[in-house]
């Protein structure tokens, strides 16, 4: 049962990493074409260099076999730095389409590491043919190298491994070596794939688990990006209208009244209380008085121009700031609102509720420099004035410069 669970255990965790590292791959497969066009120019100095030593190679008289071995290897030099120059060529057309790697690239990637080794056996059957010393060294070399610089899954190098010893092997039995040498061969050959497996593994593994913790960073960075703004908002906001609250009206105001003294242009506001709003939260509960507040700060904003700010100071008390108008020009618009809202009842479902505003409407002139304290006070003071003369008015006062 312990066993069994453990098992099952195991498993789920295999599965979710095999799933989380397939999704490496591909942005792998681009790192690792990266590296293979940054290494190319290298690669072809390297192969042209070797090229021309070979060709150069001067064989000692007692073996002539080794005249054929370096021009053969001098051959494959130069066809190696050939085939570097065309994959490295197609990486770059793969690297400049897209960011992320397609089946099309992953497959390139394999193809280009299939190529690699493909040249290492190669030089080893030329070797061992010519009885150079270096043995199965070609093959192993550039196994492990590919193991270590592709960054692939297991489930891509396994079989690509797998695939590069029985073609050793099928090589092996077709170079016409002593067959007695061929069980000896076949198990040192063993040794490259396993040795190349174990070198790609365990990079792949450090390579992957960088990129899904980066990843799991970046999420968590977006949502906490996301839950910041979010919070952003509910500071400046009011949560029941989505107008600006008291915080940031004052804030606004501040750096309108800035911009008014520097261009020498007129700034207002105007106050907007309900009259007798307490009566409507106990006649029609408390949900419809929000109702009637939620359509009072939708009549309050399509009133005015998009760029005047129009913000609730608290319960049923909004506020209008309007930039470069005229106390008389303000005193006006606080008309046309009043009007607008005692002209028609506010419908609320099927209930139609009247509903009146009475307003305290105060400003600066062009050239007064004042602060927003001393704007709102004024403003306050006209909306008692228009309370205590019988509400549904609008009241206008200047602010007290004294
Ligand atoms: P006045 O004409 O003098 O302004 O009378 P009023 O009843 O409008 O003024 P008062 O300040 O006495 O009452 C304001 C009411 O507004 C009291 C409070 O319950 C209500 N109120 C404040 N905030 C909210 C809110 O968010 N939703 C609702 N539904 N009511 C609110
Ligand atoms: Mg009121
Ligand atoms: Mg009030």
């Amino acid at each position: 049962m312990e066993i069994k669970s453990k098992l099952v255990q195991f498993i789920t965790w295999a599965k979710s990493t095999t799933h989380e590292y397939s999704r490496v791959q591909g942005e792998a497969t681009m790192e690792t074409l990266r590296r293979f066009r940054a290494a190319a120019a290298f690669l072809v100095a390297l192969h042209l260099g070797l090229a021309i030593w070979f060709d150069r190679y001067v064989a000692p008289e007692n073996r002539p076999e080794m005249v054929l071995w370096s021009e053969s290897l001098a051959k494959v030099q130069i066809g190696s730095a050939l085939m570097v120059l065309l994959f490295a060529a197609v990486s770059h057309r793969f690297l400049k389409r897209s960011n992320r790697a397609s089946y099309a690239a992953i497959a390139m990637q394999v193809l280009m590491c299939a190529g690699y080794i493909g040249v290492g056996l190669i030089l080893t059957v030329i070797d061992m043919k010519a009885g150079a010393g270096a043995g199965t060294a070609s093959f192993m070399l550039i196994s492990i190298l590919i193991g270590v610089v592709s960054l692939m899954r297991p489930g891509i190098s396994v079989p690509l491994y797998g695939f590069s010893y029985i073609a050793f092997l099928l090589m092996m039995a077709n170079a016409g070596f002593d067959s007695s040498n061929l069980p000896g061969l076949m198990i040192l050959g063993l040794a490259v794939p396993l040795l190349a497996v174990f070198a790609s593994t365990m990079i792949w593994h450090q390579y992957a688990k960088n990129v899904v913790l980066r990843r799991q960073l970046s999420r968590t960075n977006g949502i906490l990006m996301e839950r910041h703004k979010e919070m952003e908002y509910q500071a400046e906001h009011d949560a029941l209208t989505g107008l600006y609250n008291r915080r940031e009206f004052m804030r606004l105001a501040e750096m309108e009244l800035e911009r008014a003294i520097k261009m020498a242009s007129h700034t207002c506001v105007i106050m907007v209380d309900v009259d007798y709003f307490k009566k409507i939260n106990d006649n029609y509960g408390h949900p419809t008085g929000d109702e009637v507040l939620l359509q009072l700060s939708a009549i309050l904003k399509s009133g005015v121009r998009t760029n005047d700010v129009v913000a609730r100071m608290g319960g049923e008390e909004f506020i209008i700031l309007l930039s470069n108008t005229p106390p008389q020009g303000a005193v006006a618009l606080a008309e046309k609102l009043r009007k607008a809202l005692y002209s028609a009842p506010m419908m609320i479902g099927d209930v139609a509720i009247p509903l009146t505003a009475s307003f305290g409407v105060s400003g600066y002139a062009e050239k007064q420099q004042g602060s927003i304290e001393l704007l709102y006070a004024a403003a306050d003071k006209a909306l008692y004035t228009a309370k205590n003369s019988g509400r549904n008015r609008v009241e206008y006062a200047p602010p007290n410069m004294s």
